[in-house]
């Protein structure tokens, strides 16, 4: 059997993402604020454009972290387990060379 071991390096992604998300509401929200009391349109253009980039940036950085993720003892590239159908289907990865699965912590489909 191999062992399960948590991944620390994904609390700190997940901080990533989160933190983002939080300075592209508050800079939305302060250009909309602008906008509103100029009636300006290229900064209405400027917020969706802004806000548009970082959904992108956030979904290509996740998509990167699951894709391209190493082996923290052997930087083996790993793919994700399968696991089962069921949901929440929980992400981790089995290092054959380790014998160990790394848990993400991260689960897809909600609690
Ligand atoms: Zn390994």
């Amino acid at each position: 059997m191999p062992q399960t071991k948590p991944d620390k390096r994904f609390e700190n992604h997940t901080g990533v993402i989160i933190g983002g998300l939080a300075y592209a509401v508050l800079a939305g929200a302060v250009l909309s604020a602008l906008a509103a009391r100029n009636g300006s349109t290229a900064l209405w253009i400027l917020v969706g454009v802004l806000i548009g980039c970082v959904a992108l940036c956030g979904i290509g950085y996740s998509a990167w972290i699951f894709r391209y993720y190493r082996c923290p003892d052997c930087r083996c590239r790993l793919r994700p387990e399968p696991g089962p159908r069921s949901s929440p289907l929980r992400i981790r990865y089995h290092c054959q060379r380790c014998d160990i699965i790394w848990d993400s912590g991260i689960t897809w489909g909600g609690e």
